[in-house]
């Protein structure tokens, strides 16, 4: 069942601003065609910009991002923008990123203008049928964002990512902004698009229930690095890192007294990425950390079953149990 591997690859080193802040440091991810990726973690991890260098609108600083076999950080403009028809992006915020001047067929065909696909009036048809798709009139091609409500505008959003034909499509809390009764519309309407349209989903996003309900694979990532990742089912059932597990545990749960215990284990504040801690970056605040934490920085080592995790202690911390959690003994 294994089609083409879509990989994108990133190692080493990998994302330096002038501040020197490195938001995403040695990622190693591959992602395969045809699943729905969940990036998560705290705000500030650098999942965000990971998903930017995904898409190339961040150059990585150093390592490589792999799209089907070809790196994509020295290609050339020509084809970057060929590879840009193929990875579209929806951004978080639907306001902001749609221009406000523009009305939504212009907004939903520039993408079609801008690689050069198709006629006129071959672009207009398409327009109406990708706002139908999404749930809105053809007439409101001729409106403006501003007489769209949030989720409608997501939806312009979503239906101008579409425009292009693409092969990816990378979601920022692509429904994070919207209300909740809005949100399950929008995720119903990703994974039906994504069979129609044979989609990869890259989805990052802090609403783990939303991330396990989509996605196929996961990566939590920490302070820049991936400290874990592997099938949603598997990572979110049994967490292996102590960081997944303070994550799951924020997962509402019935049981009483489950919340203090994660407020335990997230006790103390996430340390400034500009100098981040030696060693294991989440050694500030891990209930399990031993000495050796504080000096070596675990590998991203594989367990099985297609999981990896990056822990000294992965192999040895007490099983996971979301009513109960009792770290730091
Ligand atoms: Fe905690 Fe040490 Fe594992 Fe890091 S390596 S998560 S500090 S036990
Ligand atoms: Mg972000």
């Amino acid at each position: 069942t294994r089609g083409l591997e879509k990989r994108f690859v990133t190692h080493r080193p990998l994302f330096g601003t002038p501040t020197e802040v490195h938001a995403v440091n040695g990622v190693d991810l591959a992602i395969h065609e045809g699943e729905t990726f969940a990036i998560v973690g705290e705000s500030g991890c650098g999942k965000s910009t990971l998903a930017r260098m995904l898409i190339g609108l961040i150059r990585p600083s150093a390592g490589q991002v792999l799209y089907q076999g070809r790196e994509m950080s020295g290609l050339p403009q020509k084809q970057m923008r060929a590879l840009r028809r193929d990875l579209q992006f929806i951004f978080q915020d639907p306001f902001s990123s749609l221009n406000p001047r523009m009305t939504i067929g212009r907004l939903v065909e520039e993408p079609m203008r801008a690689h050069g696909i198709g006629t006129p009036g071959e672009r207009r048809e398409r327009v109406g049928r990708l706002l139908a798709r999404v749930g809105l009139r053809p007439e409101h091609a001729d409106r403006y964002p501003h007489e769209f409500s949030g989720g409608q505008r997501q939806r312009i959003g979503i239906a101008r990512a579409l425009a292009s034909g693409p092969k990816v499509l990378i979601g920022d809390e692509p429904v994070s902004a919207l209300d909740v009764s809005i949100q399950a519309q929008v995720v119903n309407m990703l994974e039906d698009l994504k069979e129609e349209f044979g989609l990869t989903l890259v989805v990052i996003a802090h609403d783990l229930a939303v991330i396990r309900h989509m996605s196929d694979r996961v990566a939590v990532m920490y302070l820049g690095e991936v400290v874990e990742t592997g099938p949603v089912d598997a990572v979110f059932d049994a967490p292996a890192h102590p960081y997944t597990r303070a994550l799951m545990g924020a997962i509402p749960v019935p049981a009483p007294g489950a919340r203090d215990s994660v407020a335990a284990i997230l006790e103390g504040d996430v340390p400034n990425p500009t100098a981040p801690p030696p060693g294991c970056r989440f050694h500030t605040r891990c209930p399990f950390a031993v000495a050796r934490c504080t000096r070596e920085r675990p590998a991203l080592a594989d367990m099985g079953g297609g999981r990896r995790a990056a822990c000294h202690l992965r192999d040895e911390l007490p099983a996971f149990d979301t009513r109960a959690p009792e770290p730091g003994r």
